[in-house]
């Protein structure tokens, strides 16, 4: 029983990430400018899984790995 609320929690965890990121993208900003980010995908199944985020303006690059946007300085 306890196995089994503890996968469910997971998996409402992960729908709840996946919400966020496809619907937070475009309000992602570049955390040293407060840029907008340009979003380059490399792979794509339903949802971003891997890409670039890439601020113009001072040229950083964020990774998107496993569908989590990997945001530093
Ligand atoms: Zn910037």
């Amino acid at each position: 029983m306890v196995l089994l609320s503890k996968k469910l929690l997971v998996h409402k965890l992960l729908i709840c990430y996946q919400k966020m990121l496809e619907s937070s993208i475009e309000f992602l900003r570049c955390i040293r400018c407060g840029s907008k980010l340009e979003l380059d995908v490399f792979k794509f199944d339903k949802e971003i899984e891997e890409g670039i985020l890439e601020c113009k303006k001072c040229k950083l690059t964020f990774p998107i790995i496993e569908k989590i946007p990997i945001l530093w300085e």
